[in-house]
């Protein structure tokens, strides 16, 4: 398990573009859980430690893709029309212990061994049957219709890289090769706040200053969604011994301490000298729309990040900034999201030298072709947008207009979100 640089954030000293940032990141943080083996069943969604090699052969020996019969190709060669007559069966898990002789068949069942000396299958649904002797139809190809030994997976090569997150699919293949246990990395710990005297929780009664804390839901959510073990430590008055205390407290034994609101320039942010006095904070800045330093920085060999209060933008920096974050530091290979290309369905002035990302929303006009429509208004404030969004449009550096029609590219929650 590696340790964290000291002070491994340190803040390059000009504003730096989002491509620029997430290099930074990814070189400045390591993999810093442990590992554990455990039960396959047990490892959807962990990410794997090491390199996986095949154990064993899939499939373990030449076998039968369909319901049909087997036979020599040399005998159907020197005469396509013979009749066959039939020797046996083979059925999966029951192979047919005979040998071959010329002209003669085994019938065969989907997944059933192929027998000694025959090489190819006809399926049951080609042949006909006359006085119980098989007439097969012409074209046959030589070895048609048979799994060979190892096609899908070669005994020794690599199956999974460290760093691979457990889907669905993997966890079967790695079952397919008959193993029963995995060493993945431990869940990431990250302990989870909110600052801010006028925050409450959803369910408790609201006076006309109180706003309800919609952020810890929210990034519980991503949270949960990337792997990791969640501690929801609630709401943090802005007092900076309460908020010193608790970052602390919580850096003693969490991977990742995640704050939301407190890190701009007002009175009442407190986590900048909170970490000031425990440990690093550094304000990066990254030449974004929606623009915010982003604060990261480190309690000891806990990584610290503070969000920014407002929902949309702490919602925006975590999909962007923190999810590669959480991965690098949760061992996890980090590969940019699939994104669709898709026709602006409006036009924009924008300043060139940052990216922007708008909330989007992709949908298929009726010739096929993707299209993207922004949100109508920006605020960062305005969860709405989220909720008719289903991703982000993202607008490069070096644009400085878009026109209706122009091709843009769109980035669906669903992959900024897993
Ligand atoms: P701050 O960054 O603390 O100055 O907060 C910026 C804005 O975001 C303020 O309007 C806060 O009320 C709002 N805000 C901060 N934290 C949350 C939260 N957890 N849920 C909803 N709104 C928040
Ligand atoms: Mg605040």
């Amino acid at each position: 398990m590696a340790r964290l640089a000291n002070d491994c954030f340190a803040n390059p000293p000009e504003m730096i573009s989002a491509t620029e940032a997430l290099e930074k990141i990814s070189a400045a943080a390591a993999p810093v859980v442990a590992t554990e083996s455990i039960s396959l069943f047990e490892a959807g969604g962990r990410i794997v430690a090491e390199d996986i090699i095949a154990p064993r052969n899939v499939p373990p020996s030449d076998n039968s893709a369909v319901d049909g019969y087997a036979f020599r190709f040399s005998d159907y060669e020197k005469d396509p029309d013979r009749p066959y007559s039939i020797a046996g069966q083979s059925k999966a898990g029951h192979p047919w212990k005979g040998t071959s002789t010329p002209n003669t068949m085994v019938k065969i069942l989907t997944g059933a061994i192929m027998p000694d000396g025959f090489d190819t299958i006809a399926m049951v649904e080609d042949i006909s049957l006359q006085d119980n002797q098989v007439i097969l139809p012409t074209g046959l190809k030589a070895g048609a219709n048979c799994r060979k030994t190892g096609e899908d997976i070669r005994k020794g090569e690599v199956l999974l890289r460290k760093g691979t997150r457990l889907r669905p699919q993997e966890l079967g293949y790695l079952a397919s090769v008959g193993l029963g246990t995995v060493h993945v990395f431990k869940r990431l710990k990250v302990a989870l706040f909110s600052t801010g005297d006028e925050l409450i929780n959803p369910g408790e009664a609201a006076s006309t200053t109180s706003i309800y804390d919609s952020n810890r839901l929210i990034l519980a959510g991503l949270l949960n969604n990337l792997g990791c073990s969640v501690t929801d430590l609630d709401i943090l008055k802005d007092r900076l011994p309460i908020v010193r205390a608790a970052l602390n407290e919580a850096a003693k034994d969490h991977d990742l301490v995640l704050t939301s609101g407190g890190v701009s320039m007002g009175d009442e942010d407190h986590v900048r000298t909170a970490l000031s006095d425990i440990g690093h904070l550094h304000f990066w800045r990254i030449a974004i729309k929606p623009g915010r330093p982003l604060a990261l920085g480190q309690i000891g060999n806990t990584a610290f990040v503070g969000l920014p209060g407002n929902p949309i933008a702490a919602l925006v920096c975590t999909l962007l900034f923190v999810r590669p974050l959480i991965k690098t530091l949760s061992g996890a290979a980090i590969e940019p999201p699939l994104s669709f290309r898709a026709a602006a369905e409006f036009s924009m002035k924008k300043k060139s030298g940052r990216t922007e990302w708008l909330r989007g929303r992709y949908s298929v006009s009726k010739d096929g072709s993707g299209r993207a429509e922004k949100y109508p208004t920006e605020g960062s404030g305005i969860l709405s947008s989220a909720i008719w969004a289903n991703g982000l449009i993202e607008i490069g550096d070096d644009v400085t207009y878009i026109n209706k029609g122009d091709m843009v590219t769109f980035l669906p929650f669903s992959e900024l979100m897993s």
